[in-house]
């Protein structure tokens, strides 16, 4: 049986490890608490004499095939970008939405639709706590979900700080009290990793992926470190200064957006060395295995791209629209699904290639979805 042990000599040591934090929130929910995540955002044994050596720590991790094709399975997932049942753009239709979201506020929408017609108790989200930093935050109530739009940067471990623990402490600190009071209806919203270890957990029909309830998927290029040095390199790069950046978003180039309306457009495959290491491993880029998947490429400024995967996900969309949600006018362009699809397959496409070359450096096997 492969336990944490394993994780730790097969993922973690060689820099493979997502934080995605899916290994602890599962020992946490389901054993004694063996786990914690460590100050660098890595999971560490907490108390090794705690693990029961119930292996499914080791069987949960993304970076491990022993679930993939069951789970894409029982998703329906095919090549090349997982299960789509239906792509477009829309955006949220109220206005105070739109201003602070990433794009569209079309995630928010969905989430306070969701809410609102009782189909969901929260959802974990990631909840603004200074200029740039955000931190896990499981929210209960339509105004504290509305709060959590937006995506920013937190400066001290960067996107990083957001990812890593996003997980283990949104289900952990914040899911599982709730859990006990009977929460059990939750949206998880996430970066792809996130979800596939959610989706992994479900696949063993564990907690605490039985109280999700939709999974939001976020496309997504990586995490891109934002400690000093490589905040530094960022500005020189863009020739701007943070205190002028109001709000940075990522989509087929890295836009930072400054305070006398200017957007400063930086080529994403130049700062890969600014990702944290483990995302130049990844090879998931539209969030295959979620219910509905979003992002801002393939979409217009001030609007979302979204790509639905699950008759669940397909359902909830289309009972928002013309609700909390708009979606883009298709008469005046009928290509608009088929034109975002090849957008992300494309962006999708190239992810996957530089995963597999970067893994061939490692001299990792690559692993061939089915
Ligand atoms: C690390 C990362 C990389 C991304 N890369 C790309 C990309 O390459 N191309 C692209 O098109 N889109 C990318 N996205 C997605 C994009 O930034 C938007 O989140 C998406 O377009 C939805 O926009 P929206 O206006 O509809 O969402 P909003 O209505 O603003 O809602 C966004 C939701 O996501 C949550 N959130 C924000 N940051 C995080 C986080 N780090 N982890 C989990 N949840 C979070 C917020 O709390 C909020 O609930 C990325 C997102 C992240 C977090
Ligand atoms: S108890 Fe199970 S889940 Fe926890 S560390 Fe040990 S093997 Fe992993
Ligand atoms: S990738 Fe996720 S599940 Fe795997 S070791 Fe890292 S935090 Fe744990
Ligand atoms: S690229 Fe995105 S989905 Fe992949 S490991 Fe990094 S944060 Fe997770």
């Amino acid at each position: 049986m492969k336990t944490f042990f394993h994780l730790l000599q097969e993922v973690i040591k060689p820099g493979l490890c997502h934080r995605c934090g899916g290994c602890v929130s599962l020992c946490t929910a389901v054993n004694y608490g063996a786990l914690e995540i460590g100050p660098d955002g890595r999971p560490r044994y907490k108390d090794v004499e705690k693990c029961i050596e119930c292996g499914l720590c080791h069987a949960v991790c993304p970076e491990i095939d022993e679930l993939e094709t069951e789970t894409h399975h029982r998703l329906h997932w095919s090549a090349p970008i997982g299960r789509v049942l239906s792509v477009g753009i829309a955006r949220a239709v109220d206005p105070e939405v739109r201003r602070h979201a990433t794009d569209g506020g079309l995630v928010t929408a969905l989430l306070l639709h969701l809410f609102h017609t009782g189909h969901i108790d929260g959802a974990i989200v990631a909840r603004r706590t200074g200029r740039f930093e955000r931190e896990p935050f499981l929210a209960t109530t339509p105004e504290e979900i509305k709060e959590s739009a937006g995506f920013f940067f937190d400066t001290s471990h960067g996107v990083a700080g957001l990812g890593e623990a996003y997980m283990a402490r949104a289900s952990v600190e914040a899911l599982s009290p709730l859990m006990n009071k009977g929460l059990r209806r939750v949206a998880l919203v996430g970066t792809p990793c996130q979800i596939q270890a959610l989706r992994r957990m479900e696949t063993l029909g564990v907690m605490p992926s039985e109280s999700i309830a939709f999974c939001f998927g976020l496309y997504c290029s990586g995490n891109f470190l934002f400690d000093a040095p490589h905040r530094a390199q960022l500005a020189e790069a863009g020739s701007f200064s943070w205190d002028d950046v109001v709000k940075i978003n990522v989509k087929d180039s890295f836009q930072v957006h400054l305070k006398d309306g200017s957007v400063r457009h930086l080529d994403i495959h130049v700062l890969d060395r600014l990702k944290r290491h483990a995302c130049r491993y990844c090879e998931d880029y539209s969030a295959e295995l979620a219910d509905i998947s979003f992002g801002g490429l393939g979409a217009p400024e001030g609007w979302t791209s979204y790509i639905t995967r699950t008759p669940k996900g397909r359902a909830a969309y289309l009972d928002a629209r013309g609700r909390t949600v708009e979606e883009m006018d298709r008469s005046k362009d009928p290509a608009v699904s088929d034109k975002v699809l090849e957008t992300v397959m494309k962006a999708a496409a190239q992810k996957r290639a530089a995963a597999r070359d970067h893994r061939r450096e490692l001299g990792k096997p690559v692993i061939v979805a089915m």
